[in-house]
């Protein structure tokens, strides 16, 4: 029987219940803390505000969250796992790889002038699904991959390449950050191209393009697509999401598709003063939006109480669980 690992041990694909695919709990770029002025929160007070930023979804009903920040976007296992106890809700965290212009692709890149760093990744990767991350025991869950805008760069199909060999051993899903939605027939078609099975893949962040000939596109490859940045409004309006999104549903997509918000309680770093032209375009930015605003809407629109269970629930349920 499938187990998914979670940060707090392993549950059924049937304990999942409704699941947010695509979170983080804080977001941080690498080079946060070489900035004299970056913040210094000790991590009880951290924990504490992704603890009460991340609880509001359980009176939705949330059960389990995906933390999708790869291993070189400050993911913090320790904190990941205090939230979990701290909510009673299923955090499953990610190893992988950002895309390079905004990850750390220093070492591996330098390792690969004479080293197989796919071979290196894959090892990795593997090392975090099956033995665990750091000292922590905790075992990733899924498998987090990125491309660039408008193309894929050498080190990207390495980190893909190597994604897939450690996801056909271990089964687990790969979630997958396009920017704005470019590269996804590209990232599938690699993926599959190396073998992973197009239903353990959720394109991500498509919900950056409007156009339902380039949707489908990517989901007659058989993968999953990641309606997951509602809110994100700096990137694209959530109302060409929901036409989008109700476009596909009309076509009878409910099966592919899941919903998130690319969410996170704190950025680390400098405090920084958000200008007012951007203040309302991620005023609604938080991990509670689809439930409070966008589901509803989705309902006045005609879909379904069977539609959205489908994307909160039964997809992940058969995106882990096979
Ligand atoms: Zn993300």
């Amino acid at each position: 029987m499938t187990k998914v690992n979670t940060v707090l041990g392993t549950i059924t694909p049937e304990q999942l219940g409704t699941t947010l695919m695509h979170e983080h709990m804080v977001l941080a770029y690498p080079g946060w803390d070489v900035d004299a002025l970056c913040e210094n929160l000790e991590f009880s007070e951290l924990a504490k505000i992704c603890a009460d930023a991340l609880g509001e979804v359980k009176q939705y009903g949330v059960k389990t969250v995906v933390d999708a920040s790869p291993n070189d976007m400050w993911r913090n296992i320790e904190l990941d796992r205090v939230v979990a106890e701290k909510t009673g809700l299923n955090i499953i965290c990610a190893t992988g790889m950002y895309y390079e212009a905004e990850g750390m692709p220093a070492y591996f890149k330098f390792r690969s002038q004479s080293m197989d760093i796919v071979t290196e990744l894959y090892e990795s990767f593997m090392h975090e699904l099956t033995v665990g991350i750091g000292k922590t025991g905790v075992k990733a869950g899924v498998i987090k991959v990125a491309t660039s805008h408008g193309s894929i760069t050498p080190y990207e199909e390495k980190v893909i390449k190597a994604a897939a060999r450690a996801q056909k051993e271990t089964g687990v899903p790969i979630l997958t950050h396009t920017q704005q939605g470019t590269m996804g027939p590209e990232q599938a078609a690699l993926l599959m191209g190396e073998g992973v099975d197009p239903k353990k893949i959720v394109v991500g962040h498509m919900c950056g393009n409007a156009s339902l000939e380039y949707q489908m596109s990517v989901i007659d490859k058989g993968v999953y697509v990641g309606f997951d940045r509602w809110g994100l409004e700096f990137f694209f309006p959530d109302n060409l999401r929901r036409a989008t999104v109700l476009g596909l549903l009309g076509l009878g997509f409910a099966d592919r598709i899941i919903l998130s918000q690319d969410s996170n309680a704190r950025w680390l770093g400098r405090a920084s003063v958000i200008p007012d032209f951007i203040q309302p375009l991620i005023a609604n930015w938080t991990y509670t939006h689809i439930f409070k605003d966008i589901i509803p809407q989705l309902k006045q629109a005609g879909v379904t109480e069977t539609q959205v269970n489908q994307m909160l629930v039964e997809n992940p349920k058969r995106i882990f669980g096979g």
